[in-house]
């Protein structure tokens, strides 16, 4: 299978190390000049790019960026440029927190379809394909990102967008599609359609199902594989970092190999924010290396998965990452519960009118877990009456047990007195 840019997607690890260290360099001098978040940030820990930063692991000094701080930054506080130069915004569905809006200037546009392209290369797409998308077509970044991606390599595209899949099926038949692209949840609903509707599969002209857009497993892999009779890769991409392009499988199918000339990854422990080696469980950090509208630095996916350092036997030099396993906020896990710090949050900030600072923190009694969420609360309600301060917290309590199915401690701590690691408030501790 040819590769779409060897000398770039094959070039030796010391020349890519020196890339992403100039690139990474331009980065942080651009967001320094543009970005108020990233010059305050920076400012705060007398950071100065030009001299602070002189190996890439240099980079580690710096706080992570969260989805919470795009949102804040809603919706083009985080912007690098001027909105004259933005040709195209997309943006995160976005249920009760503000949306997460991203842009793009030309010459970024220019880069995501041409990562896209190495991605869909990656995958067995060539010219002669003919590339059905089944993604939305929207703000969201999935249909047209793959979409310019596709034109890229010179696929003949039909952008046939969600749903109606007697009609994908028509169009699949008539037009001779050869490559899906779509969930994998959505292939298998093809699948169970195509054999409802008696077609034979044979008959089909697919070759290649490109999935990505939800976690999946290697037995859907294989029941996609076996049923539709093609090949099934894996993909990656979030719409904070760029949307799709940002890693994908080859034909080897073993982990997504990362277009690490253009992102810089990390897997840090999300708890404790330790940076772990190839191999170990965490969640995703990337920092992008070339993005002019929307750079961002460190930014915690929330996607947690290892990366792989063992070379690819398709010639690509390119580290890659697992399949992408769970979220990282979903691993507070006490008596079995599954909470989301975030979930809290969104209580919290109900309760009060705002989003208050606060931990959660796992207690062991004898053989009894607890959770114990200490609050934040300013000096004036800190030194208000007793039976105030009770009733905001049985509220707190009662709110949070309703959602959770168990009962946390709520203790009102003095504004500042939650410890702060770079700044940035660690949202669980576990003491058990
Ligand atoms: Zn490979």
């Amino acid at each position: 299978m040819p590769i779409w840019e060897p000398e770039n997607e094959c070039m030796s690890r010391d020349q890519l190390r020196q890339v992403q260290l100039e690139r990474l360099q331009a980065t942080l001098n651009r967001v320094y000049k543009n970005v108020s978040f990233y010059r305050r940030m920076f400012t705060e820990m007398n950071f100065r790019p030009e001299d602070d930063l002189t190996e890439i692991g240099d980079i580690e000094r710096l706080p992570f960026t969260t989805s919470q701080d795009i949102s804040d930054s809603y919706p083009y506080e985080m912007f690098a440029v001027p909105l004259r130069e933005v040709v195209r915004v997309h943006s995160s569905s976005g249920s009760t927190a503000n949306p997460r809006v991203v842009g793009y200037t030309r010459q970024d546009l220019r880069t995501w379809s041409n990562l896209v392209a190495r991605v869909l290369s990656a995958a067995g797409v060539v010219q002669d394909d003919v590339i059905q998308i089944t993604f939305g077509y929207g703000l969201l970044t999935g249909g047209l990102g793959i979409h310019y991606g596709a034109e890229r390599v010179g696929a003949s595209v039909l952008p046939t967008s969600i749903g109606r899949t007697e009609r994908q099926i028509k169009i699949m038949q008539d037009f001779r599609t050869t490559v899906l692209v779509s969930t994998p949840s959505y292939a298998l609903v093809v699948a169970d359609r195509l054999e409802a509707m008696g077609i034979d599969i044979k008959k089909l002209s697919l070759k290649f199902c490109i999935c990505a857009g939800e976690p999946w497993t290697d037995a859907m892999r294989g029941e996609i594989e076996a049923r539709l009779l093609v090949d099934a890769t894996d993909n990656y991409g979030i719409s904070e970092v760029i949307g799709p392009g940002v890693a994908g499988e080859c034909l080897e199918k073993a982990g997504m190999h990362l277009q690490e000339d253009h992102f810089y990854a990390e897997i840090i422990d999300p708890q404790t924010q330790r940076v772990l080696g190839p191999g170990e469980e965490g969640e995703l950090v990337v920092t992008t290396l070339t993005k002019e509208a929307f750079p961002v630095i460190r930014y915690r996916t929330g996607d947690v998965c290892t990366i792989i350092d063992r070379p690819c036997a398709c010639g690509r030099t390119m580290r890659r990452i697992s399949r992408i396993m769970r979220r990282s906020d979903e691993v507070v896990v006490i008596k079995g519960i599954n909470i989301i710090p975030e979930r809290i949050g969104e209580i919290l900030e109900q309760i009060k009118g705002e989003r208050p600072v606060f931990q959660l923190v796992a207690v062991r009694h004898g053989h009894e877990d607890r959770l114990e969420i200490r609050v934040e609360v300013t000096e004036q309600l800190f030194s208000d009456r007793m039976r105030e301060q009770r009733t905001l917290v049985d509220n707190m309590s009662r709110k949070i047990a309703n959602f959770i199915g168990i009962r946390p401690q709520i203790k009102l701590v003095e504004k500042g007195s939650i410890e702060r690691e770079n700044g940035k408030v660690k949202t669980f501790v576990d003491k058990r």
